[in-house]
């Protein structure tokens, strides 16, 4: 999808229209030209990389959210003006904001950062790449490890970045099979690899205090592209160095 030279009007009316969800103050009142204050959601790496050049996130209104906690306590029967829950609201505000922040996240400085030059047709491997999301049907915690795998083509990512990349992906409301696959998408595309292969292992709160309550259940994704996808040699190598030790 080309986007130089598009409005933001263009540019929301294309993403929507590509499947995202926008959702803001102004989106109802955008004019072309005008930066709009909006947040593109589920728009696919590619296009929301260049989203996110071209539109404002939104920052979360903390005030509002702090009025929205209280108002929830009280409805669990809370008294909201007990001197324990009294700040709650503020946390819980700015905690939220916290572990949202990958939809504001500058996926593009991150990325730009970390590439460089380098010839090596082996398999790069970064193991244990700790994670923490949310889970989008609970609003509960989910974390464990992501295991990243992939065969370069003459560029490789920093490996620190590779975990700020996670996050970018992570600090969002969720579901881990999105995420996973998010996450090759990306790989594959901005660091221009030949394959990828990614293996999320997470805890599911939501599963473990209620529901179900398997508090031992672990739930295993795996995302693989290219030649990880065509190849099953390699597809092999990468889950058999992905599960020697976590499983
Ligand atoms: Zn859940």
């Amino acid at each position: 999808m080309a986007l130089a030279g598009l409005t933001n009007l263009e540019v929301l009316r294309s993403a929507t229209t590509n499947g995202a969800r926008a959702m803001g103050r102004d989106v109802g009142a955008l004019a072309p030209g005008k930066l709009a204050d909006v947040l593109i959601l589920d728009a696919d790496p590619l296009d929301f990389r260049h989203l996110t050049c071209r539109v404002r996130p939104m920052e979360p209104n903390l005030g509002k959210i702090e009025g929205l906690v209280r108002q929830l306590l009280i409805e669990l029967g809370e008294d909201a003006n007990r001197e324990g829950l009294l700040k709650t609201p503020s946390r819980v505000a700015k905690a939220l904001a916290f572990l949202t922040h990958g939809y504001r996240a500058d996926m593009r400085a991150v990325i730009n950062q970390a590439l460089f030059t380098q010839t090596t047709g082996g398999m790069v491997i970064v193991k244990d790449i700790e994670l923490y999301s949310m889970c989008e049907h609970h609003l509960l915690p989910f974390y464990g490890r992501c295991h990243i795998g992939y065969i370069p083509d003459g560029k490789v990512f920093g490996v620190s970045k590779l975990a700020r990349l996670v996050d970018v992906f992570a600090r969002r409301l969720q579901l881990q099979e999105r995420l996973t696959e998010q996450i090759s998408q990306v790989v594959m595309e901005e660091v221009g690899a030949r394959g990828v292969g990614v293996m999320i292992e997470a805890r599911h709160l939501c599963m473990m205090m209620r529901g179900v309550e398997k508090q031992n259940s672990t739930m295993v994704t795996s995302s693989v592209l290219g030649v990880f996808r065509e190849n099953l040699a390699t597809r092999e190598e990468f889950l058999g160095l992905a599960c020697r030790r976590a499983a």
